[in-house]
């Protein structure tokens, strides 16, 4: 199994990466108290594959662990499952000394995260991520919260959890839609920060796509590394945390004028990660065949790269709504080659349309 160090002084944790190890759970756990009941938390479907095995791995180790099971989807991160949970966490015992584990997506995550974070001021929360994008984002760096009908991640909290456990075997039984959504992500990674694993996605591409477990080993570490040196410098997103941002706020206005209907927020991202390529190329951070390479890789592993008919001028807009954009004039992340990246501020409405053609 390998591990990840999060270097968070007190709050600093490891995230153990490997294949079929759910089983190394107990002794992986330190600081979970074996007489306070915790919770599992999980989603119908992760639970009916996954959930008793959990169960039964933490019970043959002498913990007291309950389900909570919710119903899954982005609908359901929102204040009345938050509310539920908690009433779950009240009724099943759970006090002070307890722990949350999550068994799921980023959903999961997100939502029992936040509960772990504010149920009795903070207890313990360990995370068990069972999608791609989960392994390899949501479930590092401490950021929990539900979203509000106003907006999504509106109310939350950085609660660092005390552990990561990510079997790449979970990612299995993953629909292809979503193991592509997690690989959005993953080619972010190669495009901000290291090109050397952007040339490692170029390369190995068939084996990737057929979800080899010696490869998905390698992107989980590779990202959660990448994911753990950025959040260590920069844990509440003051600055360099941003770059996780690539592509978006192109992104988010293409999720939100299809109302979260059409594209999942990989699908969304990748689209955006195209935009920021061919934006770069036009101001001249990142030539034109870095831009290709960029296009190519997420044409390759099945992502959308064109966001339909919508008009530039929604989606101008929609990105001045952005709270990264100030005065007219938007900020966002853009590649200054591939494996390296800098939020530029000042990119105005025309340059943007430029490349919605
Ligand atoms: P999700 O949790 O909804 O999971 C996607 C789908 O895959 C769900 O239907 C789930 O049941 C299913 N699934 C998960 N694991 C499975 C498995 N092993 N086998 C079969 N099915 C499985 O969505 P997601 O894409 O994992 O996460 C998206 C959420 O993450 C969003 O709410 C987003 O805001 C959040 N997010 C958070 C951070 C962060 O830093 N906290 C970062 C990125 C995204």
């Amino acid at each position: 199994m390998k591990a990840v160090h999060v270097d968070l002084g007190e709050k600093s944790y490891n995230i153990y990466i490997g294949e079929k190890c759910l089983a190394d759970l107990p002794r992986l756990l330190t600081g979970v108290s074996p007489d306070s009941v915790s919770l599992l938390v999980s989603d119908e479907l992760v639970f009916s594959l996954y959930g008793e095995e959990v169960l039964e791995i933490l019970h043959s180790a002498g913990f007291k662990v309950e389900a909570a099971v919710i119903k899954g989807g982005e609908g359901c991160k929102n204040l009345t499952t938050l509310d539920w949970l908690y009433e779950q966490m009240i009724t099943r015992g759970l006090d002070r000394s307890s722990t949350v584990f999550t068994l799921g997506g980023g959903v999961v995550g997100d939502l029992a995260g936040f509960a772990a974070a504010s149920f009795m001021r903070g207890i313990g929360f360990i995370q068990i991520p069972t999608s791609l994008l989960a392994q390899v984002d949501s479930s590092v760096g401490g950021k929990t919260g539900v979203n509000l009908p106003l907006g999504k991640n509106l109310v939350g909290a950085f609660y660092q959890p005390g552990l990561v456990l990510a079997d790449v075997s979970l990612l299995n039984t993953l629909a292809e839609k979503e193991y592509k959504t997690g690989l959005a992500e993953v080619i972010k990674y190669g495009v901000i920060w290291d090109g050397t694993f952007f040339d490692f996605l170029e390369t190995n591409r068939e084996r990737i796509k057929a979800r080899d477990p010696k490869y998905l080993i390698h992107i989980v570490q590779r990202c959660c590394e990448i994911k753990a040196e950025i959040v260590s410098q920069d844990e509440k997103e003051s600055g360099l945390r941003a770059l996780l941002n690539l592509g978006h706020t192109f992104g988010h206005a293409f999720e939100a004028l299809t109302g979260y209907k059409q594209f999942t927020h990989g699908e969304a991202v990748a689209i955006g990660m195209v935009c920021v390529a061919r934006l770069a190329e036009k101001l001249g951070t990142m030539t034109a065949a870095e831009a290709g390479r960029v296009v190519d890789l997420i044409q390759n592993y099945g992502l959308p790269v064109h966001y339909g008919n919508l008009p530039a001028d929604d989606i101008v807009v929609r990105m001045r709504m952005d709270k990264k954009s100030t005065a007219g004039k938007i900020k966002m992340v853009l590649p200054t080659g591939i494996g390296s990246s800098e939020v530029t501020a000042g990119i105005t409405e025309e340059q943007i349309k430029s490349v919605l053609s």
